[in-house]
């Protein structure tokens, strides 16, 4: 393991712990509703990122930080060898959202060697998209669980669902997943240019994630990606998209609101969360 290695699963750790709030501990719920495990392989490399990651407690924070939300039954948070795939998924006949090794291996490799110009560091690079397709699975784990209603593609959904619980961890860690996160697109809409299969596919393109991504970050807080209006968004889209954010924040708290723990008061209090919820929450 190299020294960026471990930085970056450090930085991992770190992050969580500046933005996450303080585990819930009601006893009922602590561990019992999500459970984690590192699965060891046979692959000498995996198990070496394994330890980096078992030493950080990466999955304790992922663990800690969804318990806000109060699931029907056990979700299983899985890190595990996937036969050389770079993937990632939630199963519903296990409950179970499992992320490959492969997948961090294949965004260490891409990362890019320098900050970009949207102050995106190497290390960010990795952490920002792990973050958010733990994120992104666990919403299919959610939608499934709870049996919400869906209008429209679900893979959409989850990935605003994703933006949301990134978004609310406070300014300077939303800065970092959501700018490492759109950078990840990006360089997949330039790898590989969409053609018929991309638009057939269940998830929206790479280049179109990438611009509800930074219009949904806009309009959450137009101050910290003022620049993404400048940059990349058409100015009468980027005039949309607080308007879009109030619509999904308002979703969100209904569909989602009143299955999240009144210990989250906390957790809401950490940057912009969105009153509705607040509202919710109090309640119970
Ligand atoms: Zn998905």
């Amino acid at each position: 393991m190299t020294g960026i290695k471990m930085f970056v699963i450090a930085s991992v750790a770190l992050l969580f712990l500046a933005s996450a709030p303080p585990p819930v501990r009601d006893g009922s719920q602590t561990a019992g509703q999500i459970t984690i495990e590192y699965m060891p392989t046979e692959n000498a490399d995996h198990n070496t990122l394994r330890t980096a990651l078992l030493e950080h407690r990466v999955l304790e924070q992922f663990r800690d930080y969804l318990a806000m939300i109060r699931l029907p039954r056990e979700l299983k948070l899985v890190f595990d060898g996937c036969e050389g795939e770079a993937d990632a998924w939630y199963e519903p006949t296990q409950y179970q959202v499992t992320l490959c090794y492969e997948y961090i291996e294949e965004l260490r490799r891409k990362a890019p060697k320098q900050t970009t110009e949207d102050g995106v560091t190497p290390e960010d690079a990795v952490i920002g998209p792990v973050m958010e397709v733990v994120l992104h699975e666990t919403a299919h784990a959610v939608f499934h669980m709870l049996a919400l209603p869906i209008l429209g593609k679900e893979e959409d959904a989850a990935d605003q669902f994703a933006a949301i619980m990134l978004l609310q961890m406070g300014q300077e860690t939303a800065r970092r997943t959501i700018a490492a996160t759109a950078h990840m697109y990006w360089r997949e809409a330039e790898e590989s240019p969409p053609d018929h299969s991309d638009f057939a596919s269940s998830h929206s393109p790479p280049i179109q994630r990438f611009y509800q991504l930074v219009c949904t970050a806009y309009g959450w807080d137009e101050s910290l990606f003022g620049y993404v209006r400048e940059k990349y968004l058409d100015p009468e889209r980027a005039d949309e998209c607080p308007d879009e954010v109030e619509t999904l924040k308002a979703s969100f708290s209904k569909l989602i609101g009143p299955h999240l723990h009144s210990q989250t008061r906390h957790a809401i209090e950490i940057g912009s969360w969105m009153p509705v919820a607040r509202k919710v929450l109090y309640k119970d």
